[in-house]
């Protein structure tokens, strides 16, 4: 039931020595998804404990170089490793151009297909799903087309009121239809609806991933209810008019579409490297978004299950690991 996420990359266009370029590691019951993959990836998901060959799909916001050129470094690699699953690529539009030039050059006999799916960036889609998760674009603003992605838990299947098993002398039939949510007709007649028998056992979680972007109200509206929300802050405030050229956040904006999302807990990232202390950053954020922090390498933030909507989304989300 994990729902986790590991930061392997968190700068912005700019290398440093300090941090890796934009990626984003997502365990949702022990299946891998990368979201982003800056360059370096690869050896960031050894460092940080996450085998290259588990990683199911890959999720590419846009096609700028700090969010792409790690794939081509790791698609070889799987290659090497002797990967034979195929390889889920989903990026907007050119992606399958891009990455089929790349294949003809260094790749022309991988073992494993690479199936890339390019994304529709204005559009709020369902684009992938399995048992238990469904992943949406979400527009973004950003120079060229971008989308952001939500990952939403599906909601879980109901459990069954152990104590009413014998209460109600349900057979196996029955309890399987009241899982089901189908309601039950006892062998007098007696009708007992589907939510006396059963209950949701949590509450789905979900993780919000937002960048490139200007602030943008509708991209929050998307995602609201979130319990975690990455969203980019690459200014401090003060430089809006440099964000709004360059189609990027400032601090205080990701903070205000953390607000208006509703968002359980907030990290800022891709910092421009203008900015020497993260601190700063986060400082200016939680003058509006008190539950904010800096996404930071090998930083694992953990979403427990819910039992119910009593307790709020920021006491289930906490960061477990920090090397
Ligand atoms: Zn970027
Ligand atoms: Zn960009």
């Amino acid at each position: 039931m994990t729902f986790r996420v590991t930061i392997l990359g968190s700068s912005s266009a700019l290398p440093t020595v300090r941090k890796h370029p934009s990626a984003h590691a997502l365990n949702v019951h022990e299946q891998f998804f990368l979201i982003d993959c800056g360059e370096g990836t690869q050896t960031q998901l050894r460092r940080y404990g996450v085998s290259p060959l588990r990683v199911n799909c890959v999720f590419l916001t846009h096609l700028h170089g700090d969010h792409v050129f790690g794939l081509f470094g790791l698609i070889s690699t799987l290659g090497l490793l002797g990967r034979r699953t195929p390889l889920q690529v989903f990026a907007p539009h050119s992606a399958e151009a891009m990455l089929r030039s790349h294949l003809q050059y260094f790749d022309a006999e991988l073992p494993y297909e690479l199936q890339v799916t390019e994304v529709d960036t204005c559009k709020h889609r369902l684009i992938y799903e399995n048992k238990t998760l469904e992943v949406w674009t979400v527009p973004l603003r950003h120079r060229v087309p971008t989308a952001g992605y939500l990952f939403r838990e599906k909601t879980p299947p109901r459990n069954i009121r152990k104590e009413l098993i014998p209460a109600y002398g349900l057979s196996l039939a029955q309890i399987q239809a009241a899982k089901q949510g189908r309601d039950i007709t006892l062998s007098d007649g007696t009708l007992v609806p589907n939510a006396v028998l059963t209950y949701r056992p949590y509450v789905p979680r979900s993780y919000a991933y937002l960048s490139d972007t200007a602030y943008s109200a509708k991209a929050a509206g998307l995602v609201a209810g979130t319990d975690l929300l990455y969203h980019e802050a690459t200014f401090m405030d003060a430089d809006r008019r440099l964000a709004r050229q360059t189609g990027h956040s400032t601090a205080l904006q990701a903070a205000r579409a953390a607000l208006a999302a509703g968002a359980g807990r907030l990290l800022i990232g891709h910092f421009s490297s203008r900015y020497k202390d993260d601190a700063v950053l986060v400082d200016e954020a939680r003058t509006v978004f008190p539950a904010a922090d800096a996404a930071t390498e090998g930083d694992t933030w953990d979403i427990r299950p819910r039992a119910d909507d009593t307790m709020p989304a920021s006491e289930a989300v906490s960061l477990i690991g920090r090397p």
